[in-house]
């Protein structure tokens, strides 16, 4: 029924002739399921992380978290991550609890799992399906195993991770999970921001991300409360725009803009390059771009290229800016690539000489040469003076007299 790797399967066979109860478990028994290939092989088993160990004398292991019972098993470069059952007290970072209690039962172990198509557990003898993952999954549902409020005031961070595998495999939120995640959205604010942004950064490349963050704008300011300000139609509208672009900074601009973007990314602990260019669309997004050669070069000059050709994409694919307007945005990319391609100069780096060239043409140092050659730029993009080496030492030369 469920066609694992030969890793997985002989990982399986080795806990099983040790007289181990083993089996795949999880997102990769879901993903089967659902005909896309798994990322990575869970496997849980009965046996101690001591017990796993012994059976894997002659592979390499990993003691990933020894006290949460994962040991990390290497078959042909695969890594698995084999798991003892367990019984989870709270988590506190992504996949581990800050205290387990071990157990010999499998159904034990998919209890504490967080939705029905995450808890299911496979090996050759058959599916172990508790909960009615199966159905859930041929039904694209999203429910939680047992109670709702219970498991979420366990882990309030499956609030944002039952979003997420909605967005993600366009599932539906099972009715009483749903009215759940709304009443208890303020969990959030116990859980990390790293934990949050992780599961928020898959969930805005979802294919259902925009009706999702819709229906759950509430429990998306409990960690962006800058978006209240938003009326929901507005923010319908940005995530609508957001969902029809692939670049996750594109995404980010198109939702935070006029918003203190580096802020709010700052605080969901993005990484600095993220931060560094939503920041720097977003104060630029309204400025005007002309489509002739000097202005492109100015634009080129303050952005670099590549964050020019994100600014034009995220201008194109806002819906803030009237259609007539975008044609515009063609023809600047069109110069803005000609600009490049015949290597024409827009900066410092496309000067034809340097500041030490100005030196030695005896211009004394200190701030004066930087003046000079910004003063040379600007000619030069005007077309007043040629970026060519003679040209502009004479220019500099005449400077002199
Ligand atoms: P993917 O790796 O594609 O994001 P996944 O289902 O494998 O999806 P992981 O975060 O890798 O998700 O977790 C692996 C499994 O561990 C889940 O399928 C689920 O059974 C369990 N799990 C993970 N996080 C939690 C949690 N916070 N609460 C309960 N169970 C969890
Ligand atoms: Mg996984």
């Amino acid at each position: 029924e469920i066609k694992m790797p030969e890793e997985a399967e002989k990982a399986l066979n080795i806990l099983k002739s040790c007289g181990h109860e083993a089996y795949v478990v999880g997102g990769c028994v879901r993903d089967a399921i659902l005909g896309s290939v798994p990322s990575d092989w869970d496997i849980t088993t009965s046996a101690l992380p001591e017990e796993i160990s012994s059976c894997f004398k002659n592979y390499r292991t990993i003691n990933t978290g020894l006290k949460h019972g994962t040991v990390t098993v290497i078959i042909n470069k695969m890594h698995l991550e084999i798991t003892t059952y367990r019984i989870d007290g709270k988590y506190s970072d992504n996949r581990r609890p800050d205290e387990v209690t071990f157990t010999d039962k499998v159904s034990m172990d998919l209890k504490r799992r967080d939705f029905t198509m995450n808890s299911l557990a496979y090996n050759k003898e058959g599916i172990v399906d508790l909960f009615g993952g199966i159905e859930d999954i041929k039904n694209k549902i999203v429910k939680c195993v047992g109670v709702p409020d219970e498991r979420f005031q366990e882990d309030g961070l499956r609030i944002l991770r039952a979003m997420r595998f909605a967005a993600v495999l366009g599932f539906n939120v099972e009715e009483d999970t749903r009215k759940s995640i709304h009443k208890n959205k303020n969990l959030l604010q116990n859980i990390s921001f790293e934990r949050i942004n992780n599961e928020f950064m898959k969930l805005l490349n979802g294919i259902k991300c925009s009706e999702i963050l819709s229906e759950y704008k509430d429990v998306v300011e409990v960690f962006i409360p800058e978006i209240s300000e938003l009326r929901d139609e507005l923010w319908t509208e940005r995530l609508n725009s957001a969902s029809l672009v692939d670049n996750i900074i594109i995404k980010l601009s198109l939702l935070f803009y006029g918003m203190d973007a580096e802020l709010i990314l700052r605080r969901m602990k993005s990484d600095n390059d993220t931060i560094k260019k939503v920041k720097l669309l977003t104060l630029n997004m309204d400025g005007e771009i002309v489509p002739e050669i000097p202005a492109i070069k100015r634009w080129l000059n303050k952005m670099g290229y590549d964050n020019m050709k994100l600014l034009i994409h995220l201008k194109d694919a806002s819906l803030k800016y009237p259609e007539a307007e975008k044609k515009y945005l063609r023809k600047a990319e069109e110069l803005m690539d000609t600009i490049v391609r015949q290597n024409q100069c827009y900066s410092l780096n496309t000067l034809e000489v340097k500041g030490t060239d100005l030196i030695a043409a005896g211009i004394p140092k200190g701030p004066g040469v930087g003046k000079l050659l910004d003063e040379m730029i600007e000619k030069v993009m005007d077309d007043e003076l040629e970026n060519k080496k003679d040209v502009l030492l004479g220019y500099v030369n005449n400077k002199k007299l």
